[in-house]
């Protein structure tokens, strides 16, 4: 399902937004004598580890913050042909109901407006698996210790560090086809003693099954990771990266840019696996969402 929604300060809308199970209203918020903004909300179902991606359009020299439960975030964009554009992603722990949503918009003549929407939070129950795999995984062996600790700091300092450019504009692809399980935040139970939660989801398909870029993007890691084996990650700006992990080859180096649905490996069973798959993941700064709602961001 893929629902976009147009609100505008220039007249009160109120727009039914469908989500499996229930209906809410979106509203927009009331009448302001202001012709020149437009948001535009792209979404899929809204329910936690759900990606949005909200838009402006108003006169060149716009900047917009987005404030939610407190904390506020800017857009990027300076209006007119550079629309400001923001992603903004629920974690797995968002709790289901109805929310407030504030864009205050400071316009090119000094004056603030400000847009506001709900946001219907829908609720969501994870899976829980239990799963075996080997030992180094659970205990990770002296001499790989520090190797584990360095990735773990490579890696947050990559997602620190995204494109304040928007890369990835088109609309994302699923990268290889094959038996896709909706898996995201399951809770898993590793050999009976380890807990965590599933940052992605995992798609079945026999090694060397060619695996495509999600969308436009820098190739910010192209290597082998203790748990994810060779590992691909792809910056699409404004904090927006997808992760393809286990290859059995890898295609791509890091700096390259790549398009949607270029080879960027093949799928594999490299890393903590059970079987061959492609694990794939997509994050917003360290907070890891749900690829799949990437697919219904249209
Ligand atoms: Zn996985």
């Amino acid at each position: 399902m893929s629902v976009i929604q147009y609100l505008s300060v220039a007249a009160a809308l109120l727009l039914t937004l469908a989500v499996p199970g229930a209906s809410y209203a979106l509203e927009a918020a009331p009448a302001a004598a202001e012709k020149d903004l437009r948001l535009e909300v792209l979404h899929g179902t809204i329910q936690p580890g759900s990606i949005l991606k909200l838009s402006l359009t108003g006169p060149p020299g716009t900047n917009a913050a987005m404030s939610f439960q407190g904390s506020s975030r800017f857009f990027t964009g300076r209006g007119g042909d550079d629309p400001l554009v923001l992603f903004f992603g629920l974690g797995w722990d968002a709790r289901p109901g109805i929310y407030h949503v504030g864009i205050d918009v400071a316009m090119p003549d000094g004056s603030m407006k400000r847009l506001s929407f709900t946001l219907p939070i829908a609720e969501r129950n994870f899976p829980r698996q239990s799963i075996t795999v080997k030992d180094i995984f659970i205990t990770a062996p002296p001499e790989s210790v520090q190797r584990i600790a360095d990735e773990t700091v490579l890696l947050h300092r990559i997602f620190n560090a995204s494109s304040a450019e928007l890369y990835g504009k088109r609309s994302f692809i699923l990268p290889l086809s094959g038996k896709v399980s909706n898996n995201f935040g399951e809770w898993r139970i590793f050999n009976g003693t380890k807990n965590s939660r599933h940052r992605g989801i995992d798609i079945a398909c026999p090694v060397g099954t060619p695996v495509r870029a999600s969308n436009d993007g820098r190739i910010v890691i192209a290597r082998d990771l203790y748990y994810s084996g060779k590992t691909v990650i792809i910056d699409h700006g404004l904090g927006l990266f997808t992760f393809y992990c286990h290859f059995s080859q890898l295609n791509a180096a890091e700096g390259q840019f790549v398009s949607s649905g270029e080879i960027i490996g093949l799928a594999g069973a490299t890393g903590r696996v059970t079987g061959p798959h492609l694990h794939w993941g997509a994050f917003l700064g360290n907070l890891p969402v749900d690829p799949l709602s990437l697919l219904e961001m249209r």
